[in-house]
């Protein structure tokens, strides 16, 4: 069947790491690899495209987040490939972490001199809550950084996952000589251009020089030992997240890369099934177009206040002009206005498949979340929302536009900009972020699309806990119940001023079962 094989064909995933590991130098490396593009260094350029007119990104800019441009496609050995960027700043957004429930894998670039980083660790926590396969790439082998074994032993126990080298270093930094590659045993020479092999007694087969060299012979045994009493190979564990598959390699120096790829393409799965709201799975290849938006970026255009949403189609075949209907309205329409990114500029669809990404210009009709489909209606699950670390009280500067206020406070909450909160008695307006920029973007939007301008003021970094047995608080609970809060759904909130605190309560009050989101 057609349709089938061009699913078949879908590889979608996103890169995790922390700022500068290097995520935006392996994305163009990979973009060239594949083709997409014809020269690298252009997805940091980015920022100066169409997108660019757009004004809250300038506060993106400003502060200097990569890659605005969201998703790109590029063909490798006869798969098509998406990229999802995950906005990679101290201060990401809500949209990093829904970026991960748009894609069947994940890449985690680690640099080999920091190991696992913050960042890194939010993301990949994610990742494993959703069970998806995470490749590894450990990066700038050029420079000095940990030893192999140090860093698979962190990934290990910080991430509590197995690791599988699919690569080797030998040596690094000024004395780096190249990554044996365990599927073939051939050793990619980082400054020659001849590949050298290894024998099943590890000895090379080659007349070479390097046997004498001492790094080199201590790779050699760490290779031996990684082969003997390494984790074994599982590729059901890869495809449930317990096992990683680990590369070594340089980015910036396009080293490690095609092994990278070779492999990737080998073991990540093809585009997943989704369950619906009704407990059901649609699987990509079922015939009738599906797909579920995932983010909205607004304003594109500050004079038309347009937005861009990001669907992932989950099922079937997409084509343009094709009708469709919103399952939360059961309105239909037709989707004429569809785009999807190569690396260098955005260009009109005609055709997409279950794993694609695709925008949809939009006037505001979209929601995150909501599902769109052709054919015998579905509905998928809700997004989950995920546990904000920052807090601000907000209101409106000028007391006669409450009005606006709640009305651009409102439409910002569906959308998923920011999350909604208030004071239990007070209704005091809380706002809540995962990242600093949310709080920007939201004032910036509320001035320019609402109109509104707002006065806020932090209430500093909390650790927020929902309560499944809300029934079990009481009065006498007096001076605890001051840190209640109501989310928009009217569920009680605590938000705790540190550890410290909540571990207070929790041994005060052991009835209480406090959870968090994701
Ligand atoms: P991002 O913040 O994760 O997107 O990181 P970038 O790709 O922008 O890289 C951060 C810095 O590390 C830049 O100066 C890159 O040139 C540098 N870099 C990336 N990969 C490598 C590498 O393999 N070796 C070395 N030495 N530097 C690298």
């Amino acid at each position: 069947m057609d349709l089938t094989h061009e699913i078949e064909k879908r590889k979608t995933f996103a890169i995790i790491s922390h700022p500068d590991a290097g995520k935006t130098t392996l994305t163009e490396k990979l973009l060239l690899f594949g083709g997409a593009i014809r020269q690298a260094g252009t997805v940091k350029g980015k920022k100066s495209g169409k997108f660019a007119t757009s004004d809250w990104m300038k506060v993106e800019q400003e502060r200097g987040i990569s890659v605005t441009s969201s998703v790109m496609q590029f063909d490798f050995d006869g798969y098509k490939i998406n990229i999802l960027d995950t906005p990679g700043h101290e201060d990401f957004s809500e949209d990093t972490y829904r970026t991960l429930l748009a894609v069947d894998s994940a890449v985690m670039v680690i640099d080999a001199a920091k190991g696992i980083e913050p960042q890194t660790l939010k993301l990949f926590k994610v990742c494993r809550m959703r069970g998806i396969p995470i490749f590894t790439f450990i990066n700038k082998l050029d420079r000095m950084g940990k030893e192999p074994f140090e860093l698979l032993e962190e990934i290990e126990s910080t991430l509590e996952i197995e690791t599988y080298p699919m690569t080797w270093p030998i040596g690094m930094g000024q004395s780096f000589f190249g990554i044996i590659n365990r599927k073939d045993r051939t050793i990619n020479p980082y400054r020659e251009e001849e590949k050298l092999s290894l024998t099943d007694d590890y000895t090379l087969k080659e007349d070479h020089a390097i046997e004498a060299d001492e790094a080199f012979q201590t790779a050699i045994d760490e290779f031996m030992l990684v082969e003997e009493a390494g984790d074994a190979f599982d590729l059901e564990k890869i495809a449930t997240g317990d096992l990683t598959p680990v590369f070594f390699g340089s980015a910036l120096s396009t080293f490690g890369i095609e092994e990278f790829l070779d492999t990737y393409v080998d073991y990540a799965p093809m585009p997943t099934p989704r369950q619906t709201k009704a407990e059901a799975e649609v699987e990509p290849t079922d015939e009738n177009f599906s797909g579920f938006i995932f983010k909205i970026q607004a304003n594109m255009d500050p004079r038309h206040r347009d937005r861009l949403a990001f669907l992932r189609v989950v099922s079937g075949k997409f084509t343009r002009g094709m009708d469709v209907t919103l399952a939360r309205t059961g309105r239909k329409s037709k989707l004429n206005r569809a785009t999807m990114f190569m690396a260098d500029d955005t260009e009109t669809v005609n055709e997409a498949y279950a794993g694609d990404i695709i925008g949809l210009y939009d006037t505001g009709n979209f929601q995150i979340g909501d599902t769109l489909y052709h054919g015998s209606k579905v509905e998928f699950e809700e997004l989950p929302t995920f546990t904000p670390e920052l807090f601000m009280k907000v209101s409106a500067k000028n007391v006669l536009k409450q009005k606006h206020f709640y009305k651009g406070i409102e439409q910002l909450v569906q959308e998923g900009a920011i999350q909604y909160y208030k004071t239990l008695h007070t209704n005091q307006p809380i706002l809540g972020a995962v990242g600093q920029l949310q709080f920007e973007v939201f004032e910036h939007r509320m001035k320019n699309e609402y109109n509104t301008d707002v006065i806020m003021e932090p209430v500093g970094k909390k650790i927020a806990r929902w309560i499944e047995n809300e029934e079990a608080i009481t009065d006498s609970m007096n001076s605890a119940r001051a840190n209640l809060v109501l989310d928009r759904y009217d569920n009680q909130v605590f938000l705790f001023e540190n550890e410290f605190a909540m571990r207070w309560f929790s041994e005060k009050y052991p009835e209480i079962k406090l959870y968090n989101l994701l």
